[in-house]
């Protein structure tokens, strides 16, 4: 017997050090050539197969690079382009393919972006389909087919992944009444086309994601698998079925049963299917266990995972095949550049290339295992996860004291919204229709400089704090002349939302280049939570003192909400999300609580993340949102009547958690809505949102300036469902990314609309 064949799913596509990133916003700019900028594509797929190559992984893996995103990739090879992106012109395909990311590319008219959602239960963005009533699909694969021969030409075994159709389907949204499964006989030819042309190109394995396996579907929706796979038996390839991100449950019968050649489980997430599957496998098919953490940071057990295969490997033999749990597209590229870890706590963890690493080594074993583990190698790893296990940098006994003396009236504001609510009123004396941002301001290109130096030592404390304030001077002015209502200090001091919380609590570790991307070029560095969480003293109190100094409007003090911190972060897996996320919770009570003392009158806590916390489990989803609206009161009910709590979501369904997010008792939410066309509002058919809310207007991912009568509509429509008093003016989220030329033209928009509301409403 050979040892089990070693694949992954899909590899981090930014490059170590961003290369793709900076090579995209160069290209948007204008600054660099589309030859040049597909160069730095294939650089990086290049130096990401070679890591594959090295570590000694039977396959690459192919169809996971992507300029954007491997859904927008997807869409535009099965021919799904939006009409108000069509050209008459020869419009080359990438910038066609810009304009779809993020409504305007260096050729081609600006139209409006595709909307922009979160997969699956990860921070990663994905461009939403959008399905025409009567859609077709032409095959496009021109792309993907060259990145094969590419692989090929270097001598490498190449895997294909692509989502498969069924996935696809479901996350596109059908414009008009009708259903996505209604398309799956006009875009399975297409699929088999592509299959087919893979097969001619000598492609042996294909990968079809199905993550959707992973959730409660629709009993239609479950039928169609195997209609799908049954047509697509007709092309002879190698598929693997791939389910990520949870367990099969009831789908587990229908997923094993299905005519492919082999299936792909993610065992970190749902461990107790393997003995399940290895019972119902089909004597022909291979099973891929995704076994290696491919949505966390910790290095492997080994041993254990070694251990649990054994009796897999016995009964399945070679058609046992080993992969992380998932794309490592969720991780950092490479802990081999974090120099400046704590060495003890480095030593813990594995980023995406040493993945590859466990993975082979942990094949090695499971095939020789007396060889491998007397390895100084295997010896090391399983030194430092002992070395976890047992730390003392991980327990605190206060922070356990202080947890277990939580009691319901510490969740509890002091009275009841409409009291509130009148007492604010006075306090804070705001027209109707308030305006306000959602907290940042630009990042210039000098912030950012200042922050860099400051950090490595070549400015003085007092020269940062004069630079920052002069630049929280600089926001007021320009909030003052633009007229908002509820003015914000701009977080120039922020390099991230998470990560300035995290680096000031005990029990986080940061790296430098620990990057994951985001949505497009966007990329975000989660902290790793690897203790227990504790406040030392105030984080954000000065900052918003001093902006509050500066203006007689109310300054809102912006705080990152415990959710968001646990999600956005790299967490421990040795206690439930529930603990790190009440920990968090207790050291932003603490902060609340010195906002308000320093004359904050109003607060606001962040919980984007709040919807993609939720479990993709509709059975798990009363448990999750108990502790999750628990942990947001916790650290929001020391705020005093006056005191007004505000809340910001966004990029999120929201619809269907409703009623926790009401259940949340803040006074103002300012929600992202804009991209959606105010979808969000259906919610409020059969539900009445008892507090204040701020539809974002505009969507702030888009340079392009908001026309006043739009906004002007989209508020009037909320109006229908939500009473005037209670509607805030909002773009849709924070604007760090854009540029104060777009800015200010933008929010002058908002605030004339605003004014244009308020004539109408009086
Ligand atoms: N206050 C943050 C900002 O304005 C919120 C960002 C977010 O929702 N992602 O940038
Ligand atoms: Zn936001």
């Amino acid at each position: 017997m050979t040892k089990p064949i070693t694949h992954i799913a899909g590899y981090p596509r930014m490059g170590a050090r961003r290369e793709l990133k900076f090579a995209l916003e160069k290209y948007w700019s204008g600054q660099l050539q589309k030859a040049e900028l597909e160069t730095q594509g294939r650089q990086l797929r290049e130096q990401h197969w070679l890591e594959q190559a090295k570590a000694g992984l039977d396959f690459v893996s192919v169809g996971d690079f992507a300029f954007y995103d491997q859904i927008l990739n997807l869409s535009q090879l099965l021919g799904v382009i939006p009409p108000r992106f069509h050209t008459t012109d020869q419009e080359d395909d990438l910038d066609t393919y810009f304009r779809m990311a993020r409504g305007r590319a260096p050729c081609g008219q600006p139209a409006a972006a595709c909307e922009m959602t979160k997969w699956f239960d990860s921070n990663y963005h994905y461009l939403v389909p959008e399905f025409q009533p009567q859609q077709l699909f032409n095959l496009n694969a021109q792309r993907l087919l060259a990145e094969v021969s590419e692989a090929q030409v270097l001598g490498y075994r190449p895997k294909v992944t692509l989502v498969g159709p069924l996935t696809y389907l479901w996350l596109g949204k059908p414009q008009g009444e009708f259903s996505a499964l209604e398309l799956l006989p006009a875009l399975l030819p297409v699929y088999a086309q592509l299959l087919q042309k893979l097969a001619d190109q000598g492609v042996d394995w294909v990968q079809l994601d199905e993550p959707i396996l992973a959730l409660d579907l629709p009993q239609e929706w479950k039928q169609a698998f195997e209609t799908a796979y049954n047509q697509l038996q007709a092309v002879t390839i190698n598929k693997l079925v791939a389910v990520y991100f949870g367990g099969l449950q009831d789908n587990l019968g229908l997923a094993v049963n299905l005519p492919v050649a082999g299936l792909h489980l993610d065992l970190v997430r749902a461990p107790e299917e393997l003995e399940q599957v290895l019972d119902r496998l089909p004597g022909y098919k291979i099973l891929s266990a995704g076994v290696v953490d491919g949505r966390n940071i910790w290095r492997a057990d080994l041993a254990a995972l070694k251990a649990n295969l054994e009796s897999a490997r016995e009964r399945l033999g070679e058609r046992l095949w080993l992969a992380p749990s998932c794309s490592l597209l969720h991780l950092p590229q490479d802990l081999a550049q974090e120099d400046q870890l704590d060495p003890q706590i480095r030593a813990w963890l594995s980023f995406a290339r040493q993945k590859l690493d466990e993975l082979a080594l942990l094949a090695k074993a499971l095939d020789d295992g007396d060889a491998v583990e007397t390895t100084s190698v295997w010896i090391e790893q399983q030194a430092a996860v002992k070395s976890r296990q047992t730390s003392a940098l991980i327990h605190s006994p206060q922070v356990a004291a202080r947890l277990a003396a939580i009691t319901p009236a510490d969740l509890k504001r002091p009275a009841a919204y409409a009291l509130r609510a009148a007492v604010q009123k006075q306090a804070l004396n705001l027209p109707l229709f308030p305006t306000t941002s959602i907290g940042s301001f630009p990042q210039t290109p000098e912030i950012r400089k200042t922050r860099r130096d400051y950090k490595q030592g070549q400015i003085t404390d007092d020269t940062y704090r004069q630079v920052m304030q002069e630049e929280i001077a600089q926001a007021v002015r320009e909030q003052e002349a633009l007229e908002l209502d509820v003015l914000v200090h701009g977080e120039a001091e922020r390099n991230d939302m998470v990560e300035y919380f995290g680096e000031q609590l005990e029990g986080y570790a940061f790296t430098r280049f620990g990057w994951v991307q985001s949505y497009g070029s966007r990329c975000v560095k989660p902290p790793i939570i690897y203790g227990d969480v504790a406040r030392s003293q105030p984080m954000t109190v000065e900052w918003s003192r001093y902006a509050q100094s500066l203006t007689a409007k109310p300054m809102k003090g912006m705080l990152t909400g415990p959710l968001t911190c646990m999600q956005w972060a790299f967490i421990r897996d040795d206690q439930p999300r529930e603990v790190t996320c009440k920990q968090i919770a207790l050291a932003l009570r603490d902060e609340v609580q010195d906002l308000q003392a320093a004359g904050i009158g109003v607060i606001q806590i962040d919980e984007p993340a709040f919807r993609e916390g939720l479990p993709l489990r509709q059975a798990d989803w009363a448990g999750y949102l108990r502790w999750a609206v628990d942990s947001f009161r916790l650290s929001a009910s020391v705020a005093e009547e006056a005191t007004q709590i505000h809340t910001h979501m966004c990029y999120s369904e929201f619809n269907d958690i409703i009623e926790a997010i009401a259940d949340l008792d803040a006074d103002v939410i300012t929600i992202e809505t804009s991209r959606s066309n105010m979808e969000l509002l259906d919610a409020f058919e059969d539900f009445e949102y008892p507090n204040e809310i701020g539809p974002g207007v505009y969507d702030i991912h888009s340079p392009n300036i908001p026309e006043v009568d739009w906004m002007v509509q989209l508020m009037q429509k909320a109006a229908e469902k939500i009473p005037a008093e209670r509607l805030w003016v909002n773009p849709d989220c924070g604007l760090k990314t854009r540029q104060w030329a777009e800015v200010r033209p933008a929010l002058a928009a908002m605030v004339a609309a605003a004014r244009q509301l308020r004539r109408d409403y009086l």
